[in-house]
């Protein structure tokens, strides 16, 4: 493992400024992401652009003014109505933002005020917005993926590989293992190919067994962007989260609103969901696993 460069305390910020400055800048990243989430999915590409019109009240058109666009604050002092017309403005937009800044937040306490900590928010936003495009309009957007996978693949250059599955392969293969920043990129590779690999094999199962199609390419793309964030061993752990996931909640959803089984449930989301869960619980889970299997 590289050294954890710790960014602020060589500045000597005091942690507690530190937790608050990532929590905030989290609340107005989240910000942002609202408007990634309710244009992107947009089916008239004119509309799609994330930063033009600035934002307006999807009821009445009026545009939304700086101090009723504060993350959080806003919604709040307005009591989650237009200030103009007075309509009802979706709780998701302040749930998006504080889920951003909590994330934020337990990104900084987790990893450290370091680098590695910087991978796992630009991950976790990215999640985000897949999360809520895929929950309310079935969609994956593609600029949210190509941007997670080129990100990803970039970052996999500066960091130690978050498995260890190159780094095995290599010491069985070389007498010198190559330098890290392969392994790191070449373990981003193989996480992408078994994420996008196995859901486009689920869903060429499917689409023989059911004859339709049970998944889009959008749940392929998404996971070999989350394969290359985590390389293969805690994608196959963010699929069969995410399928369980999917299973338990799917199935109570169906039960609840008695609709059918021809429902389509938010795959993305339980994906999306699962990976987050795995950026910060799956490290245990992954040890284990090595352990008890007698890799490591
Ligand atoms: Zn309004």
């Amino acid at each position: 493992m590289q050294e954890v460069q710790p960014l602020f305390e060589q500045a000597g910020l005091p942690q507690a400024l530190i937790y608050t400055f990532t929590f905030v800048l989290g609340l107005m990243i989240g910000s942002f992401l609202n408007v990634c989430i309710s244009r992107l999915p947009r089916e008239k590409p004119e509309e799609r652009s994330i930063v033009t019109p600035r934002s307006h009240c999807p009821k009445c058109n009026a545009p939304i003014v700086w101090y009723d666009n504060i993350p959080l604050l806003s919604y709040l002092l307005l009591a989650g109505k237009c200030r103009n017309c007075k309509a009802k403005i979706s709780a998701v937009y302040p749930a998006v933002e504080l889920l951003t800044g909590l994330l934020l937040f337990a990104c900084a306490a987790t990893f450290g005020d370091s680098f590695v900590a910087l991978k796992w928010a630009i991950f976790s936003c990215v999640l985000v917005v897949l999360i809520f495009t895929d929950m309310f309009d079935r969609i994956l957007p593609d600029p949210v993926n190509y941007f997670g996978l080129a990100t990803g693949l970039l970052l996999a250059f500066f960091f130690a590989p978050a498995d260890s599955a190159a780094g095995w392969l290599a010491a069985k293969l070389f007498a010198y293992p190559p330098p890290m920043p392969v392994l790191s990129f070449v373990d981003a590779l193989f996480g992408a190919a078994l994420g996008g690999g196995l859901l486009w094999l689920v869903g060429e199962v499917y689409l023989k067994w059911r004859g339709r199609e049970g998944m889009g390419f959008g749940d392929v793309k998404m996971m070999a962007m989350v394969g290359v964030f985590f390389g293969p061993l805690r994608t196959f752990l963010t699929i069969l989260v995410g399928s369980l996931l999917g299973s338990v909640l799917g199935l109570l959803f169906i039960l609840l609103r008695r609709k059918d089984s021809d429902y389509e449930l938010p795959f993305g989301t339980f994906l999306g969901i699962a990976a987050l869960l795995v950026i910060f619980f799956g490290t245990p889970v992954v040890d284990w696993y090595l352990r008890v299997s007698g890799i490591r």
